[in-house]
């Protein structure tokens, strides 16, 4: 069965512009999201105006922010802090990557906390680590809410996540783990990472290798959540996008899998409409709405 991520996402964000539209309704409050592109990088632009124009159809507002390729460090914290001050922004997203005269570290702890809808902030990381409240990232929401739609209770599954960065693998193991699933990390220092994958009930690949997994890396029956995107070189030069799981073996022997495009990705953005609506929501000391995809 192929997970179709683009049709949920459709479904998820009909729903969040429903919310929207009732919180607008109940308590004169519109949503706004703050995206921040330093430079031009295409691929970031194309990233930033996605992001904007779904929030716009969501009924929220978008507040773009540019700054040239040149910027300090200092003008993108001054521009943070307006963001931080500003009432209209409730979630503030920095595009990455940041150029190199940039620290992305302080850049994002800059953010405040309540704000940030990426969920990158160490305050956020740690709340999700011991279990608390906080802003979950956006991937690996999205990640969890395939795997729970297409599995039900995921309590004592055998999950492996492939790949550990702050923004993908760590906190979908922590979410896995609030889950009750018996969660594996692997990375590039994993002995025997075939072996390791060969137990896994969800398999997750976050590694950024071109259609690395291999469909006799998959226990037949087992869930596939493909969070890679790379592009690849195709003869008519322009190149085609591929996950870190290559599709056509693994869909022989997985039970459920994701594929690239339309898999994780569309979930990203919804996820991030989402947690501008709970960022919103809990600013204002509203309770935050449910939310579940439209049927
Ligand atoms: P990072 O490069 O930050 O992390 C990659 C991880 O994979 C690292 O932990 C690394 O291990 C591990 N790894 C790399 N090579 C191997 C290998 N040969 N064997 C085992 N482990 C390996 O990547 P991200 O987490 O940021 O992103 C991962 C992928 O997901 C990328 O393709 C990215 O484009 C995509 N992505 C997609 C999103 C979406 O919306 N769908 C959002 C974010 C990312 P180690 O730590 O040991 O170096």
């Amino acid at each position: 069965m192929i997970i179709d991520g683009k049709r949920f996402a459709a479904r998820l964000r009909d729903s969040i512009a429903t919310h929207v539209a009732q919180l607008r309704a109940d308590h004169d409050l519109i949503p706004g999201l703050a995206v921040v592109l330093v430079g031009e990088d295409p691929a970031s632009q194309i990233y930033i105006r996605n992001k904007g124009l779904q929030a716009r159809e969501a009924g929220m507002n978008s507040f773009e922010n540019r700054l040239p390729a040149t910027a300090s460090q200092t003008e993108l914290l001054a521009r943070i802090a307006e963001l931080n001050r500003d009432l209209a922004v409730n979630g503030i997203l920095v595009q990455l990557p940041l150029p190199k005269q940039i620290d992305s570290e302080a850049v994002v702890e800059a953010i405040a906390v309540s704000k940030d809808v990426d969920g990158f902030h160490p305050l956020n990381a740690g709340l999700l680590a011991v279990g608390g409240t906080g802003m979950v990232p956006c991937t690996p929401m999205g990640c969890l809410m395939l795997l729970k739609n297409q599995l039900g209770n995921l309590a004592g599954q055998r999950a492996v996540v492939l790949g550990r960065s702050n923004i993908v693998g760590k906190p979908l193991a922590a979410l896995l783990l609030r889950e009750h699933c018996t969660v594996t990390i692997a990375h590039s220092r994993t002995r025997d990472l075939v072996e390791e994958c060969r137990r896994a009930d969800i398999l997750v690949a976050a590694v950024g290798r071109a259609q690395m997994v291999k469909g006799d890396w998959i226990k037949p029956g087992a869930t596939v959540i493909d969070v890679g995107i790379n592009r690849i070189p195709t003869p008519d030069g322009k190149g085609r996008l591929v996950g870190d799981v290559d599709f056509d073996s693994a869909v022989e022997v997985a039970g459920a899998i994701t594929p690239v495009p339309g898999g994780v990705g569309p979930m990203t953005i919804a996820c991030l409409l989402l947690n501008t609506l709970t960022a919103a929501c809990r600013q204002h000391g509203i309770t935050v709405p449910e939310v579940r995809p439209v049927t």
